[in-house]
């Protein structure tokens, strides 16, 4: 039997190559974003209570209703607005699963998607296994900022969906009010929806506000936002996340959802609920992770790499063009044999492999790892 591939272009992803060759080399993995620490112990004491409690049969499909009502609260209190926990919010395995499914929901064969690029890799896999054509935007060389006139002469009569990132994966950049605005007046009087990847919504830095798209009236009518507690309580192995949307969108989202894994596992869903109702547990999130950026990037100051300090997610990127021409995948790959450090090469993050000479970090790590992977890096020069 031969089969013919729905994504002939596709391969592993580079978070699996590059968490693999850290542990096949003993390299510290900064690559693949996930935190290198447990969660908050007062929560991993509510799954085993709720695991025990018997709560261990499939939960509604949608998601049980303690965690979606805790989840209206928290965006009540974040965003000023109070979704209707029974028509507007779904609990989904993971954001994964919520992009997915927003995708599938309003994509046809045929219809377009805007992608901004460096992009996360499941948007495009996702838009073209259901037939969709992605269209891809670069992010401004300089900043990783939006080039608004390129997204407008992107737009066709094709186009069907516009999948957007803040903060984002893998620059940091963190959308400011010029940005919404610019997007409602490019989706105001056409009939474009938005997929908002908002998982790094509570790690922004330098007093920066994560502007959700579910702030603003007007574009939370055409919006399903996607977010994830993995990031948030430092739990990405559960894979529990939502989509929140308006009812007529949900509606048609939750007949996608339930072909997909019909609901998410359930005592992590009670803990969560029990968990989120206290603000203090998100609200803390990005200071924590702004000292770390901190020790991050002093180390990073006494390389001789160029950055500019993320100002958001857990993630960091340098520059070292100016230092070698080596390919990015090459040097990460060098960089995890020869110093034991992995990170993640940028070219992955464009579709067509654009090499800009820039590698990804992730800083979620402990402060004596994080020390440990600086003092390696310092020997950078060797292997340039
Ligand atoms: N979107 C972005 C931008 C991400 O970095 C990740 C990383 N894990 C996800 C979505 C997926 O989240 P989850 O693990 O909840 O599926
Ligand atoms: N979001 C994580 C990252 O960007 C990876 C998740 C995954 O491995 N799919 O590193």
């Amino acid at each position: 039997m031969n089969i013919r591939s729905k994504l002939p272009n596709t391969g592993t992803t580079i978070f699996t190559i590059m968490s693999q060759m850290a542990k096949d080399e003993g390299a510290i993995n900064l690559s693949q974003g996930f935190p290198g620490f447990d969660a908050d112990p007062q929560l991993l004491d509510l799954v085993s209570k709720y695991l025990k409690k018997g709560v261990n049969q499939y939960a509604p499909m949608s998601g049980i209703e303690q965690l979606r009502v805790s989840l209206a609260e928290k965006t009540a209190h974040c965003y000023g607005y109070l979704p209707d926990f029974q028509h507007e919010i779904t609990i989904t395995s993971g954001a994964t699963e919520a992009l997915y499914a927003a995708i599938s929901t309003v994509l046809r064969s045929g219809d377009e998607a805007l992608i901004l690029e460096p992009a996360y890799d499941s948007y495009e896999a996702a838009v073209i296994l259901n037939g969709g054509i992605p269209i891809h935007i670069p992010l401004k060389e300089k900043d990783f900022s939006v080039d608004w006139d390129r997204v407008r002469s992107s737009v066709s009569f094709k186009t069907k969906l516009m999948i957007i990132n803040s903060p984002h994966n893998p620059t940091g950049y963190v959308w400011t009010a010029e940005d919404l605005k610019q997007l409602a007046e490019l989706i105001r009087e056409r009939n474009i929806f938005i997929v908002s990847d908002e998982v790094y919504e509570h790690i922004t830095f330098d007093g920066r506000q994560h502007l959700s798209l579910l702030s603003t009236e007007e574009l939370r009518q055409k919006t399903f936002v996607c977010g994830s507690f993995g990031k948030t309580f430092h739990v990405t192995g559960w894979k529990v996340g939502y989509c929140i949307a308006p009812e007529a969108l949900s509606k048609e989202f939750r007949k996608v959802h339930q072909f997909i894994t019909f609901s998410t596992v359930t005592p992590i869903q009670y803990a969560l609920a029990e968990y989120l109702a206290n603000p203090i547990h998100y609200e803390s999130l990005a200071s924590f992770y702004e000292s770390k950026r901190n020790l991050f990037l002093e180390g990073i100051k006494q390389t001789d790499l160029k950055f500019s300090a993320t100002q958001g997610s857990f993630f960091q990127t340098v520059s070292y063009g100016h230092l070698s021409e080596i390919g990015d995948q090459k040097l990460a790959e060098r960089m995890c044999k020869k110093l034991k450090v992995a990170c993640i090469p940028v070219s992955s993050f464009y579709h067509d492999g654009r090499d800009n000479q820039i590698l990804r970090f992730c800083f979620a790590k402990q402060e004596a790892e994080l020390e440990e992977a600086l003092n390696r890096l310092h020997r950078l020069g060797e292997i340039l």
